[in-house]
């Protein structure tokens, strides 16, 4: 499988995308065709386990820079420490309505599906690296228990001190490897992120410590998100019927997973993007216009952002691959602020319907729920919302991307009650911590990165 960049230009395979950055101009990187399954295929997929439909999906991403059966056990050692035997499993909520449960890794987010058989990937290809991100929440976590005590990989983790939640912090600075480094940087989140892309953008730091990026814009974060859709869906009764699913959305790279699924035949309906009142994507679906405007803090930080990475990946898509198109729309954005999907690009994405749900309708769908003896997370909680107020006649399933444990306030205050925390966090909440503070100043974090490593 050959990669080609959203701005246009690029071509690259599947191995350069996964441990690179990003694609020529500023771009992401696309499979320059879709894979595709034919009917056949999808019932014979329903026989898989977990693990077998990942290296079955993903092979056809990969081409042959992994054999089927290194990749088969790379997908069995990403998936083994979860907690369910299912990986992912569905639980029934009401008539058509069930919730897909994708917190059952080691941190308790759906970030551990990608970044567990990331950090499997890495360690396969040997691929000495150190890995640098800005978190506002779960990432972080996900990304540290994916590589610690990886040979060859260091990660550096760089926190807004005093911004991000207990839990959140707790998971991230209670892990002992010697080759963990987490940073509470006293500043805010877009001075972490600003940071790393300096770090990111100076050439011969990169060249010496090998730097490299796990954030959401990496292809293999996209790709492994795309089996749960597989999973579900044949569940639920494809490829002989039609499901929809409904997605709790910051960075898009969720919802975009479940496009990509549909893309490569899975009948999928429809595709219920959920937001808060950070809603440029809803709003984005229903006019045609994607405008950022200012980042308001809710209970849902994880939704919590104005620039969609993705959206640019589900631009170019639209525009049937047209790296021009793209490349014209990410300029309009720089410079008048905002970009107007074409006609083609709104039709294109008709299956995607965007719904924003505010405050007082996420606490009554926590609510809902518990009342039918299920806790539920913030996240989740606005994407049931959004699937009870679009409805329709295909069975739905409400992708839960967080355990209700990891947002604690926010339950509680809902339904009046705390939920039950699993052995696995109830160690980081009282593990020691270690974390090293620095100020917000590319200079200082640059010294520390070439100091340790
Ligand atoms: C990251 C995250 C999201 C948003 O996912 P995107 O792929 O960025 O749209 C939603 N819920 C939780 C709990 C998350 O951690």
């Amino acid at each position: 499988m050959r990669y080609v960049g959203t701005r246009g230009g690029g071509s690259a395979g599947f191995r350069a995308v996964v441990t690179g950055g990003l694609a020529p101009g500023g771009g992401l990187w696309m499979p320059e065709v879709w894979p595709h399954f034919s009917h056949h295929e999808l019932s014979a997929m329903a026989r898989l386990d977990y693990a077998e439909t990942a290296a079955r999906v993903l092979a056809r991403f990969i081409g042959d820079d992994i054999d089927d059966a290194t990749l088969l056990g790379l997908c069995r050692d990403a998936y083994a420490g979860f907690d369910d035997a299912a990986v992912t499993p569905l639980r029934r909520l009401d008539d058509g309505l069930s919730l897909l449960e994708l917190f059952h890794g080691p941190t308790l987010s759906f970030k551990d599906i990608a970044l567990q058989l990331l950090g499997a990937m890495l360690g396969h290809f040997g691929a000495r690296t150190t890995i640098i991100g800005a978190t506002s929440g779960d990432t972080g976590s996900a990304a540290i228990h994916a590589v610690a005590g990886k040979k060859g990989v260091r990660i550096v983790m760089l926190y807004p001190e005093g911004r991000i939640s207990d839990v959140q912090r707790r998971q991230m600075t209670s892990v002992a490897a010697g080759n963990v480094d987490v940073v509470a940087i006293d500043g805010s989140f877009d001075d972490c992120q600003r940071i790393v892309k300096a770090l990111l953008g100076d050439a011969a730091l990169v060249a010496k410590h090998r730097l490299s990026a796990v954030n959401s814009i990496n292809w293999l974060r996209i790709a492994a998100q795309s089996v749960y859709y597989f999973t579900a869906a044949l569940r639920l009764g494809a490829p002989d019927s039609a499901v929809g699913f409904a997605v709790p959305t910051g960075n898009l790279g969720d919802a975009f997973a479940g496009h990509a699924a549909r893309r490569m035949g899975l009948p999928i309906a429809r595709i219920i993007v959920a937001t808060n009142a950070n809603d440029i994507v809803a709003r984005a679906l229903a006019d045609g216009v994607y405008r950022p405007g200012a980042v308001r803090a809710t209970d849902a930080p994880a939704m919590d952002i104005q620039v969609a990475s993705n959206f640019e990946r589900l631009l170019w898509d639209a525009a049937g691959g047209d790296g021009a198109v793209v490349a014209r729309q990410m300029a309009a954005l720089a410079g008048e602020g905002e970009i107007v999907l074409t006609d083609a690009q709104r039709a294109a994405l008709a299956h995607m319907t965007g719904v924003a749900i505010d405050a007082a309708a996420m606490d009554a769908a926590m609510r809902w729920a518990d009342e039918r003896g299920t806790t539920i997370d913030p996240h989740t909680a606005i994407a049931l919302a959004a699937a009870q107020s679009v409805g329709g006649d295909d069975p739905i399933a409400v992708v839960a991307t967080a355990h209700p444990a990891k947002f604690p306030d926010a339950v509680r205050r809902a339904t009046g009650r705390d939920p039950t925390v699993p052995a696995r966090l109830a160690d980081a909440l009282t593990g020691a911590e270690r974390v090293v503070r620095l100020p917000a100043d590319v200079a200082a974090v640059t010294a520390y990165v070439a100091a340790r490593g």
